[in-house]
């Protein structure tokens, strides 16, 4: 390996996505719906497809298909209340993966800090270190042991976020809804962020994928929307989490004019342009959401809404084996402290350096039920505060949250 990828070729995805398919767990692990997408989407990617203009199969305009960077500038037009460019403030990429990856490759050089928020989804890191950067990180920690914890009950210590920041600060990465405890950031906290954002002059990434899946009365607030911080902020979504199409693999980023000029730099060297009737079926899907904001009928409503009684439900089966979950405002992923359970499993029989790798994988083998080991989202250093915590998957059927129950109240 070159010597910028050294120490980045571990990723937890590869390994635990194979041992899914070696062991056939009922798998709560990669977070995916096991359920359809909603027909709005599915019948315009067909008729993408099939249909009568065979430009739909061909390339597509470089930053974006035309039709759906309108139908994303009008949406987020409307939710920051400021009038966005659809063709110089957007970019769509090939998931969220892409827009992370080109903001953070084209706006770091050699020795730029960034602030990262203990557990972060994995790959912050090795993007920040592949590009030259420095990490530094931050944790959340919980601050109640016992007793019911939600997710608004993991906080950063103000003194020390503030001491991160320094004059080799190029931006934050802020990741609300969180993966993987489910925080969603409160108006106060972001405001904390954006003003230290502001006085060291930093970007702001907002890692935003699970904006619609936030549960009552929880609110999802957009740090692009607090004063002067559209100017420095660069938002992230993704079309898999947004319409529950994970496998489309079609993300964006949207900011400033000058900010979104150097992931444009990264994405036509790279990507060039994303596929065109998967853009075309999502531009529809927003304009139908457009249409029915705010309504009851509304996917970007009735989705939370569904997932709600799946999060209970997992939250009262893993209680009942002797779990400590954290319930989750948002997002659909919940970490659960396993380690009232340590008498029942082997952990000597796995090799792993981490408890909660030896654990999920031996419940993978020996239990038939996939989670993912939190400390792949943290830094080495920080590792031991992920040990103790397995993180599940709760966007799926009710027959297989059952089966995961069964699984479990058996076991133990
Ligand atoms: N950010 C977070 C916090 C995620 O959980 C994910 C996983 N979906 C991504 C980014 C990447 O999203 P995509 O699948 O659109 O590339
Ligand atoms: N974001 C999803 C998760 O956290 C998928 C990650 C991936 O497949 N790399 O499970």
């Amino acid at each position: 390996l070159p010597e910028r990828l050294i120490g980045n070729d571990k990723s937890v995805w590869v390994e635990y996505i194979g041992l899914a398919l070696k062991y056939k767990p009922l798998n709560l692990g990669q977070g995916f719906p096991d359920f359809h997408a909603p027909n709005t989407v599915r019948n315009a990617l067909a008729n993408a497809t099939l249909g009568t203009n065979p430009l739909l199969n061909q390339y597509t305009r470089s930053f974006g298909h035309p039709r759906l960077v309108n139908a994303l500038a009008a949406l987020y037009s409307k939710l920051l209340s400021r009038n966005l460019d659809a063709n110089k403030e957007i970019l769509v990429t090939s998931g969220a993966y892409e827009a992370l990856y080109a903001t953070i490759q084209g706006h770091t050089s050699p020795g730029d800090e960034w602030i990262i928020i203990e557990p972060f989804f994995d790959c912050y890191e090795p993007m920040i270190r592949i590009s030259g950067g420095i990490p530094k990180f931050i944790a959340l920690r919980p601050t109640k042991a016992s007793g019911t914890v939600t997710s608004a009950d993991w906080i950063f210590d103000k003194n020390e976020m503030a001491n991160l920041f320094n004059e080799k600060t190029k931006g934050i990465i802020v990741n609300t809804p969180h993966n993987p405890v489910g925080k969603v950031f409160t108006f106060e906290e972001l405001q904390f962020i954006a003003d230290l954002a502001k006085k060291w002059d930093t970007l702001v990434v907002s890692d935003e994928v699970y904006e619609w899946l936030v549960y009552q009365p929880y609110k999802h607030i957009r740090i692009a929307t607090l004063p002067e911080m559209y100017e420095r902020t660069i938002t992230i979504g993704s079309a898999g989490k947004t319409f529950s199409v994970t496998g489309w693999k079609i993300g964006w980023a949207y900011g400033p004019e000058n900010l979104l000029k150097n992931l444009q730099v990264i994405h036509q060297n790279s990507v060039y342009t994303c596929n065109t009737p998967i853009q075309e079926a999502i531009a529809i899907g927003f304009e139908e959401e457009l249409k029915k904001f705010g309504q009851p009928d509304s996917y970007f409503t009735s989705l939370a809404e569904e997932l709600l009684p799946k999060r209970d439900y997992m939250a009262k089966f893993l209680s009942e084996v002797g779990m400590f979950p954290t319930i989750p405002e948002g997002g659909y992923f919940m970490v659960a402290n396993w380690t009232a359970l340590e008498n029942k499993v082997k952990l000597d029989e796995e090799t792993d350096t981490y408890k909660d790798y030896k654990f999920t994988k031996w419940m993978t083998k020996n239990v038939g039920l996939q989670g993912i080991p939190p400390s792949a989202f943290y830094s080495n250093e920080h590792k031991h505060l992920g040990e103790d915590f397995v993180r599940y998957c709760f966007i799926k059927n009710d027959e297989n949250l059952k089966e995961a129950a069964d699984i479990l109240l058996k076991w133990k």
